[in-house]
């Protein structure tokens, strides 16, 4: 058996902060962020392999053919997804590797691959609004949108197996580095140590 890193899938609702603790969490040592593919054009400042994996409807439905994709959606008439191949290749080489999907993707995932799922949590229900505001992004409408879709999410956080608060990003990101920490302990990921100790038995 081969040595593989921890898959940690994270969601959580607009506004908790979840691009801020990615930001975070990439800048650490062994940490990478699984990049999704889509076949929508990118948009002006987004580059190929890094916001996404641009590629053709034509090569995307190949993949899902050959049961390449882990979990996709169709979205506007595009599809996105994450390619099985190329997530299994990210496992090998790094210690954890961060997919952050919605609560149906999550879902999804869990369902055909070993993975930990991580519930980014608002301090309270007045913070998310008042990030929601202060973000500056978003009307009225879209905040009360969104906070009725938090609401929906959140009530989904029990499907998960861990619950981050995000009070502070720095904390937040060391809580889901303690998760990897803790899930790469178990005996399941840690077979290959006991196998190649057996095997090289004198
Ligand atoms: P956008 O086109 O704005 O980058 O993304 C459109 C939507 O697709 C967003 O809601 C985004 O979360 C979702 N999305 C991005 N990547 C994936 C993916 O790999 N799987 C699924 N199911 N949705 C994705």
């Amino acid at each position: 058996m081969e040595k593989k890193g921890v898959l940690i899938v994270v969601s959580g609702p607009s506004g908790v902060g979840k691009g801020s603790v990615l930001k975070e969490l990439v800048s650490l040592k062994g940490v990478f962020i699984s990049i999704s593919a889509t076949t929508r054009s990118p948009r002006e400042f987004e580059k190929d392999g890094v916001d996404y994996y641009f590629i053709s409807r034509e090569e995307f439905e190949e993949h899902i053919a050959k049961n390449d994709m882990v979990e996709y959606n169709e979205y506007c008439g595009n599809y996105y997804g994450t390619i099985k191949s190329k997530l299994i290749k990210l496992l090998k080489e790094n210690e954890v590797v961060i997919l952050e999907i919605d609560v149906n993707g999550a879902s999804r995932i869990a369902e055909s691959f070993d993975c930990v799922r991580v519930f980014l949590f608002p301090p309270s229900f007045e913070e998310l609004k008042k990030r929601l505001v202060e973000r500056g992004t978003e009307n009225e409408e879209s905040i009360k949108k969104r906070l009725n879709q938090a609401f929906i999410e959140v009530k989904r956080a029990y499907e998960y197996d861990y619950l981050v608060v995000n009070e502070n990003i720095k904390k937040a990101a060391e809580d889901i580095l303690n998760v990897a920490k803790v899930e790469s302990l178990k005996i399941k990921n840690q077979e290959c140590r006991i196998e190649e100790f057996i095997e090289n038995r004198f």
